[in-house]
């Protein structure tokens, strides 16, 4: 597969350390508030990529970070603890917010069909990890105390940062409007492995430590978290793409200093979703979550299905219009997959290997989901039979996720329903007509059958041929259209 790099500005050959076998590892929620749909954004796109890993072949070990203490809310190591912040709003301790926010985000991915990491670790759980990568790094020359704090000394390191995408005015931290400058540091894009002072001495959170009572830096959870469960090489680092910088960059200062040799050779970011007044974010208070969306009447998968419509890459705006449009050609897609029938005919393998092959496609190419999206519609058009059909779509769908074997079957019983079969036979026209005439033969015609009269059921087809009609039997019912 073909997967940009942010590493190296490129689409490159998706490489893995360990043939067949992917470390991989996901920059997880900061629970101090439910996640808005554009954090969302970013989850659903990780857990395709690691579905189409899975796909292709691969295995994984997914690997995801809660971050429950040291988040603080800007880059620049100023204003609150993101989580402390949470707690006094709630009037709740940092680590009830934490589980109440940590569940509350897998209640959201559960609706989304977003697959639980193989390892999910809170950020609290680590410290003695922390405290001894902060410790082999000072030994290393790669770190230093002052004003009681440990820093990590980034002119130490041959390069600095990978990602150009940022810019040099990015790092000028120190000289930001008002931002304090931290005169403990050497040189401004130094960073903080370990506090014991800050500007909010009433941080909730304190470990002992070699350098006093304190609490980790940002960027070491992730660091400490990957190298403890995806080892010394990781081949997949992900998330959305505000992460890139500072918090990657110093990630791989820390985690490459550590260890001394290479880390992580694939970063992928996602691009963010956006309202039509800018970004969306957390810290603004209002925003969008799953919770509203269904109050609104929305199905969370058709959110999903919203998200797969672009690319990865690009940025998304969201707007209800957009959404509804999303709604409207998922409700589309449904009604058609619902008139292919699952148990017509017999599972031909190779042939349901070569249907998903423009699916193969796309993903393979940077993980296009919006052609994987058409690809679904080209197993619709093909002539094989439904089972075969079924087993091509199914396949597709375990990597997009969007319930479509599941939905079409209750759309065929709603069909089945509306249909008015008392006796369970539906007769259902795939373009929504009415026709009480058609029906009615089309009832006779399974009575015929069912007393065997094939006879009398072909003369019934035939007249229905004469009058333009196509039919289709199914189990359970039979579907016609115009032709
Ligand atoms: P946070 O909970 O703020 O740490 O963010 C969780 C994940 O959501 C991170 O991977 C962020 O990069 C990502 N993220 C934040 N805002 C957006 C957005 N508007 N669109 C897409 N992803 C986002
Ligand atoms: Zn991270």
């Amino acid at each position: 597969m073909y997967l940009y790099n942010s590493a190296t500005h490129k689409k490159e050959l998706f490489t893995t350390h360990t043939p067949d076998h992917v470390e991989m590892y996901t920059c997880g929620p900061t629970v101090y508030h439910f996640a808005h749909i554009g954090n969302l954004r970013s989850y659903i796109m990780e857990d395709v990529l690691e579905k189409y890993l899975r796909f292709a072949g691969y295995d994984v070990n997914r690997v995801m970070n809660i971050t429950d203490v040291g988040h603080l809310t800007s880059d620049a190591d100023e204003g609150e603890d993101k989580m402390l912040k949470g707690a006094r709003r709630e009037h709740k301790t940092v680590m009830e917010i934490a589980q109440y926010y940590t569940d509350a985000f897998f209640a959201d991915c559960r609706k989304l069909n977003i697959k639980t990491p193989d390892v999910v670790q809170p950020a609290t759980g680590l410290i003695d990890d922390y405290i001894h990568i902060v410790e082999t790094l000072l030994n290393k020359g790669f770190a230093y105390v002052a004003g009681g704090n440990v820093y990590f000394d980034t002119g130490k390191l041959p390069r600095y940062y990978v990602f150009n995408d940022h810019k040099e005015e990015d790092l000028a931290v120190g000289v930001r409007e008002g931002v304090e400058e931290d005169t403990n540091k050497r040189s401004k894009n130094d960073f903080v492995l370990w506090f014991t002072k800050s500007k909010f001495e009433d941080q909730a959170l304190k470990w002992d430590s070699p350098w006093g009572v304190g609490y980790p830096g940002w960027h070491i959870e992730c660091s400490g978290i990957s190298m403890k469960y995806n080892g010394e090489y990781l081949d997949l680092h992900c998330g959305g793409v505000d992460n890139a910088f500072p918090h990657h960059t110093n990630e791989i200062a820390q985690s490459e200093s550590y260890l001394g040799h290479p880390w992580c050779t694939h970063w992928c970011h996602v691009a963010h979703l956006n309202t039509t007044d800018g970004k969306m974010s957390k810290s603004k208070g209002e925003f969008l979550t799953v919770s509203l969306l269904e109050e609104k009447g929305y199905d969370p998968i058709a959110y999903r299905f919203f998200c797969l419509q672009s690319h990865y890459r690009k940025n998304l705006v969201f707007t209800w219009e957009n959404l509804d449009n999303a709604v409207a050609a998922y409700d589309k897609l449904l009604a058609r997959l619902s008139s292919v029938d699952p148990e017509d005919g017999a599972v031909d393998e190779a042939a349901a290997a070569a249907l998903t092959e423009p699916f193969r496609a796309a993903m393979d190419n940077d993980l296009n989901t919006p052609n994987a999206v058409t690809a679904l519609y080209g197993v619709l058009k093909a002539t094989a039979n439904g089972a075969t059909k079924w087993a091509a779509i199914e396949a597709m769908d375990s990597v997009l996720g969007i319930k479509l074997a599941e939905k079409a079957a209750a759309k065929r019983a709603k069909q089945a329903e509306t249909a008015g079969a008392a006796d369970g036979f539906f007769v259902v026209c795939e373009d929504g007509e009415k026709s009480a005439q058609i029906e009615d033969l089309l009832r006779r015609r399974a009575e015929a059958k069912k007393s065997r009269d094939f006879a009398e059921a072909d003369r019934i087809r035939d007249a229905l041929k004469e009058q333009g009609v196509e039919i289709t039997d199914m189990s359970g019912g039979v579907k016609w259209r115009r032709v």
